[in-house]
Order: C-alpha cells, then structure tokens, then sequence
C-alpha cells in the first residue's frame, strides 16, 4: 500500500497542479467578464464557501488523490483502455482512438466524478448525499458510491424523467437511494436541480450536494471537471505510449460537458491539439428542438453560473431536445463556454439520425455498442478525419455503453422498418 501511494500519488498531485483554478470562480470570456460564478441565494453562500475550502485544500492534499486512485483503480478499474479502433480507422480515413469510459463499473464516465466528490463529502463530514438527475445515468453513479460508502442517499429527478428512465429509477432504488420525483416547471432534468439546490440550503450542515456535470456555482465546474481530467491525464500518457505522439484532435460529445471537460482539458496548453466539442442538435438546429447550447443558445445565468443557456424568445428557459436523455440539458458548463469564446475549443452539433446512424456504424465496425450521447462524437469523425488528413489520429471519448439505450433504438429501428420480424 506504501509503495502505491508513492508510486501513484505524487504524479496525480503534480498532474492536478497543472490544471487552471478558475480566477475569482470565473474562466475567462476574452472580454474580462468571464463564465461561471456563484449566482445563488445568499442562504448558500456559507455551504459553497466551505466546499470551496474543502476543495481547494483536497486538491492539493496527497492522502485525498491517494484515496481516490485507490478507488478508480480498485473499484471502477481504471486506467480505461487507450484502443486502436482499426477498422473504424480505414473507414473514417485517418487513425482513430477510443477512450474507452464505457468499460468502467456503471458504464460510463459519471463514476469518476462521484468518487471523488464522495471521498470530498466523507472528508467533510457529511453524512447525507443528494444528487440530480435527467436521463438517471448520474442517480445511478450517485446511488451507487453512496452504498459503497454507506451513506444515506436521496435524489431528484423529474417526474417526466422517472416515468421515461423506469429502469434506472429501479437501480437507484436497488442501491438504497430514495427517488424524489419533481413536480414543479417542465418536470425534467433543471427542476430537478433546483429543487436539488433547495434541499442543500435546507440541509447545509450534514449534507453534500453532488453535482453531475461541470455545471453549477463555482467550485462544481472546477472540482468536477479536475475530477474527471483522470480521463484526458490517462489518454496522455497512452497516446504517446501508443504513437510516441501528441494526437491531432480530441472530440468528445457535450451535455453539461464533463467527459469533454476531462478529455480536454490536460491538452489544453497543447496548441496542436484541436478539441472539438459535439452537441444534440435534435431534429435539427433550424427545428428548436434541439440541445446545442453553445451553438444556438444565448449568454446567461442558470443554476448559479453564467454560460450559454437555451432560451425561448420570451428569455424563459427552453426545453432541450435529443434522443439522448444525457445531452437533453438547456445549459452547459462554463469553462466550454470560455474556450469558445477563446477559440481554444470549437463546438459543433449533430442530429438524432446522424447519432442512430453513428451507433450502428460503430456497432458494425468494431463491435462496440456505445451510448447515444457517445455516438454524436462518433458521427463528428468523418468532419474531422478531412481536416487532420490520412496520416492525422484522433482520440474520441467513448463516454458510455449503449446497453441503457437498447429500448429507444429498437423502437428506432421498428420504426424505421429495420427490425426484425
Ligand atoms: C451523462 C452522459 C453524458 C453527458 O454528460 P457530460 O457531462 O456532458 O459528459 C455523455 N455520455 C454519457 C454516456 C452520459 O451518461
């Protein structure tokens, strides 16, 4: 145990120090304005001060990264694997790479982050964790590092999300949690977090409040997006392992954007390096309903940040739309929002068909089922192979599995007259 702590550890310190903290809990707009901030009632202003503390204090502490390494390595069984994806390779036109999150216990990339926020929370002394969810993918990471450190757990979801996401309301329920179904506004994934973001002002004294995305005041887009860069610090040392090489370009698909945000953000002084974001654009950007925040929404504050935000002509909120309930989110993370606004990353959008299409195709190719909200990235791929060219190599982020998606695609497929008889 000494010897991996010193093996391990101080590389992950190190690593994590490299990272930008955001200035005054803003990440630059260019301008001297910034994204991000702490928009909320001042009742919460006391349980975000302390989270920043404990955070700022964590990060730079070696028993903290040592606890967490031990869990991702032991328990979600990471590192994840760097794979050639060769016959995707010959048909995409230039080398491609899957980050493979999808072969972490739960199935995709939201385990990393509910680690460490739970290894934070047990370190703070709270005793209760509470968590949002749209699609259920984060209730179930949440629900499940609450049984394996046997803490009480209750999570919000839309009643409109508990009826659509059955099943992971059941493994939620399953792993001990308690399911709260939200009532209030469209009924989905952002009353979800408001009602979330209540009960924390209630309950400050014993209860952590687990965010899922890099979304949120400041700390969360920050603590979240250092918590999953274990994805992009790994894909480093494989990548020139594999190719003795920096890649060409990272792409990776953008809900709230924190499979991106850690793809990306140990590549960002790489100026070489393109990141390319994909967002939902639904049944296309010209249709409304769509979810490309950053492509088609407007700056503004939601759920205690600023960043882009889907907005109706009337400046209420919109209601996003994909065939991926993990992208289905009206806002994004403000640190994607600065490196738009910067021109260090760039933010493009594909639709429910182009995302069916790229499932199969990756299906097919490799044998690899992957989730929806992954497969928007895949379907980038042919964009960005014409501008790395043939001897170009792009690492994509296979954020997640596609077994949850299995009931929305067969009945794509009947739809479509592809299935079988
Ligand atoms: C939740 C989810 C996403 C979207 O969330 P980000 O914060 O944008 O990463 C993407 N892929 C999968 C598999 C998910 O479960």
């Amino acid at each position: 145990m000494q010897y991996l702590v010193s093996m391990s550890n101080p590389s992950t310190l190190d690593a994590i120090a490299t990272l930008p903290e955001p200035v005054g809990g803003r990440f630059p707009d260019g301008a001297g304005g910034g994204f991000g901030g702490q928009y909320v009632a001042e009742t919460l202003m006391p349980a975000i001060g302390e989270l920043e503390l404990a955070w700022r204090t964590a990060r730079a502490d070696v028993s903290y990264w040592a606890e967490v390494d031990a869990l991702l390595a032991d328990y979600v069984g990471r590192p994840s694997r760097l794979y050639h994806a060769a016959r995707l390779s010959a048909d995409v036109g230039c080398a491609v790479y899957l980050k493979r999150e999808d072969l972490n216990h739960t199935g995709a990339h939201k385990i990393n982050n509910c680690i460490g926020q739970a290894v934070l929370a047990r370190r703070m002394g709270k005793t209760r964790l509470i968590a949002e969810t749209g699609a259920g993918q984060h209730g179930v990471a949440t629900a499940t590092v609450a049984a394996l450190f046997g803490l009480p757990c209750e999570i919000y979801m839309g009643a409109e999300d508990v009826v659509r996401q059955a099943l992971n309301v059941e493994r939620m329920r399953m792993l001990g949690a308690q399911v709260h179904a939200v009532t209030s506004g469209t009924r989905t994934l952002k009353d979800a977090m408001n009602e979330a973001l209540r009960d924390w002002v209630t309950n400050v004294g014993d209860t952590f409040y687990l965010i899922g995305s890099v979304a949120g005041p400041h700390p969360y887009p920050w603590l979240v997006r250092d918590l999953q860069s274990v994805i992009g610090r790994e894909t480093r040392v494989q990548i020139l392992a594999a190719t003795g090489r920096l890649p060409d370009a990272l792409v990776a698909c953008v809900g709230g954007g924190s499979n991106a945000a850690g793809l990306f953000a140990p590549f960002v002084a790489d100026a070489s390096v393109q990141l390319v974001g994909v967002e939902a654009a639904g049944d296309g950007v010209a249709t409304g309903r769509h979810a490309a925040t950053l492509g088609a929404g407007r700056v503004a504050v939601l759920h205690g940040s600023k960043s882009y935000v889907l907005v109706t002509d009337d400046g209420q909120i919109a209601h996003a739309h994909s065939i991926s309930a993990g992208l289905d989110y009206p806002g994004v993370g403000p640190e994607h929002a600065s490196w738009m606004a910067t021109g260090r990353a760039r933010y493009i959008a594909r639709t429910d068909d182009e995302a069916l299409a790229a499932v199969e195709r990756l299906a097919r190719t490799e044998g690899i089922l992957c989730a929806l909200e992954t497969a928007h990235a895949i379907a980038a791929l042919d964009e960005v192979a014409e501008q790395v060219g043939r001897a170009g190599v792009v690492i994509v982020g296979l954020s997640g599995r596609g077994d949850k998606d299995m009931v929305t695609l067969a009945q794509r497929r009947a739809a479509a007259g592809q299935g079988q008889p």
